[in-house]
């Protein structure tokens, strides 16, 4: 037997008791008479005692236990003089009798304690060590314990789990596959699915109503900080089921998620055009923990000699409550933020409402105070606040507009990571036009059904069409997507066509799913949540490579295992490949 207790468990109620401990080597601390060490394991610390005066061997001994070593211990329970209220087992600590090294460690390269001397990338290198540290444990836990909360909810719901295969061929999913060049068939290739969209359907051709995988998706993106080249999905799929149906289920499950997890009771979800979505708040993922809708300002403000509002095709405006006060240097380094070559503005125009009730701006030279108090009183501003203006091409304005809404809501403090407000988002443009390729994209994915009154304009206004599509988002986060599929091989026949598919292309690709349509394919939708992404804000962070045991880093690398890595002559001759090399330039 290694262990009677694990390094978590003792407590005032088993003083007096003989027991055995494994663990880590968290410290040492030598007083001279006494040595203690703080055993550490996944479930806490214990401190270890070890006198002079009772056994000066064993003291000496446990004095060289260096960081990390594996050691394994015998003694008795004992009162602790100064407890620690810090921790769970800091009523007690063990008296040791004997001590055993199970394993020796090197000096790790970097500390592993709640705050770390460790960068990133040296942390990566070692992750098993990293995995160690407090912060990433309870990550781990929380990821496993959504995972088993979503298995448990679901399976309470009747959906079946089922695997659907990693050697596939292409998945729309709009990023690009990794592929696996295939030994037997020379020539041949497997690509590694985006997301198991066509087999989940095919299941619910097969009968199987309601099925859901907590699975690994692929996708070969340049990568962003939040974004991983393999990451998990919770892919669901039911029939028969119109999509009331498919959102009330799944804010059924995120609310479950939340109240079970972290104790978070989630509000009712607000439902959100996109259209609404984008003209509220520039965003099709919309951060509600605060309000500061944009404001619409043409009307009052085109027409008065100002150049650059009257050229505007849009001119809009966010009420920062209580910034009035800012200074001129407070509102340059704003301009300067719209600026930034990420969010491409102009130039931001300002109008104070002074708490006297006077009004000051930028542009006073081309309005009277009575034209800016009525701009004021559309943006229901009061005195003390400031309006913020952006002006120029609508979605470009927008998209400035949103990420100034995000900073003031960041230095206003409204953006509690421990407050969540989730929402749909729903009415997706069907196709969105590709200005590289010159051809319309699917926005969702080509098997997401149109709205049915839109149907009509699928040739002749195609960007008007809207998509029976929703997101959920929480926080500004989008968190999980779906739509109602097409289940009618004439119509998926036709969004091929749009999407500039010729039919032998189609057929080629997507032949089996057509094939499957023709065999009674009942209706049915379906959603998948990022999980990487859920656990990080569950557990209140953005970054989702803390959520996942052994991630890669920004450059899609594997820092620990060193991969991707070449492989040997012989295995490339194997799989019918060759490098070429590469030519100077
Ligand atoms: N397959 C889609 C995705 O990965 C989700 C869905 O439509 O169910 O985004």
């Amino acid at each position: 037997m290694y262990r009677s207790h694990t390094c978590g468990e003792l407590r005032s109620e088993h003083i007096d008791q003989t027991v055995k401990l494994a663990g880590w080597v968290q410290r040492t601390r030598n007083l001279g008479g006494m040595t203690f060490i703080d055993l550490r394991d996944r479930y806490g610390v214990t401190q270890l005692a070890f006198s002079m005066e009772q056994n000066a061997d064993l003291c000496e001994k446990a004095r060289k236990m260096g960081r990390e070593f594996v050691i394994q211990i015998e003694g008795k329970v004992i009162e602790r003089s100064s407890k620690n209220d810090n921790i769970p087992t800091g009523a007690v600590e063990i008296s040791v009798y004997s001590l055993n090294v199970l394993s020796k460690s090197e000096v790790p390269p970097f500390t592993i304690e709640d705050d770390t001397d460790g960068g990133e990338e040296l942390r990566m290198k070692y992750r098993y060590l990293d995995l160690r540290r407090n912060p990433l444990k309870n990550n781990m836990m929380l990821r496993h314990k959504l995972a088993i909360e979503t298995r448990k909810y679901l399976d309470g719901q009747g959906f079946l789990e089922i695997e659907t295969p990693y050697l596939i061929k292409s998945t729309p999913e709009g990023a690009r596959d990794f592929v696996v060049p295939s030994r037997m068939h020379e020539g041949q290739f497997y690509a590694l699915p985006q997301s198991p969209q066509t087999f989940k359907q095919l299941l619910m051709v097969s009968g199987y109503d309601k099925y859901f995988q907590i699975v690994r998706c692929f996708r070969d993106e340049d990568l962003r900080a939040d974004r991983q080249p393999e990451f998990t999905q919770i892919d669901c799929e039911m029939t028969f089921v119109d999509r009331e149906d498919v959102l009330n289920t799944f804010e059924g499950l995120t609310k479950s998620l939340f109240q079970n997890t972290i104790d978070v009771q989630l509000p009712d979800f607000k439902r959100m055009t996109y259209d609404d979505a984008m003209r509220l708040y520039g965003s099709d993922k919309p951060d509600l923990r605060f309000g500061m809708q944009f404001i619409e300002l043409n009307d009052l403000s085109q027409n008065k000699g100002f150049k650059v509002f009257d050229s505007a095709e849009l001119v809009v405006g966010i009420c920062a409550k209580g910034c009035a006060n800012y200074s001129r240097k407070d509102l340059d380094k704003l301009t300067d933020f719209v600026k930034r070559p990420q969010i491409g503005a102009k130039g931001m125009v300002w109008v104070k409402y002074n708490e006297d009730g006077s009004v000051k701006s930028a542009v006073d030279k081309f309005y009277s105070e009575e034209d800016l108090k009525t701009m004021l009183e559309k943006a229901d501003a009061q005195p003390g606040d400031l309006l913020l203006i952006l002006s120029g091409e609508t979605n470009h304005t927008r998209k400035a507009m949103n990420e100034l809404r995000l900073e003031m809501g960041n230095r206003l403090g409204l953006r509690d990571p421990k407050k969540f407000v989730p929402l749909w988002v729903v009415d997706f443009p069907l196709l969105e036009w590709d200005e590289e390729t010159e051809r319309y994209h699917a926005m969702h994915h080509p098997f997401t059904s149109p709205i049915d009154e839109d149907m009509e304009m699928i040739t002749s206004a195609p960007e008007k069409v809207r998509a029976n599509a929703y997101d959920m988002v929480i926080n500004g986060v989008e968190i999980g997507g779906g739509s109602i599929r097409i289940h009618d091989n004439e119509l998926q026949q036709k969004m091929f066509d749009a999407l500039g598919f010729t039919k032998e292309e189609a057929q080629k690709q997507f032949g089996f799913l057509l094939d499957a349509f023709k065999y009674g394919a009942p209706p049915h939708g379906g959603i998948a949540f990022g999980f990487d992404r859920l656990a990080a804000l569950a557990g209140g962070r953005d970054n989702i490579r803390e959520f996942i045991a052994f991630p890669k880093n920004n450059a899609g690398r594997d820092l620990m295992i060193d991969s991707p890595s070449t492989v040997s002559k012989d295995q490339l001759e194997e799989l019918h490949l060759k490098i070429e090399e590469k030519k100077e330039e």
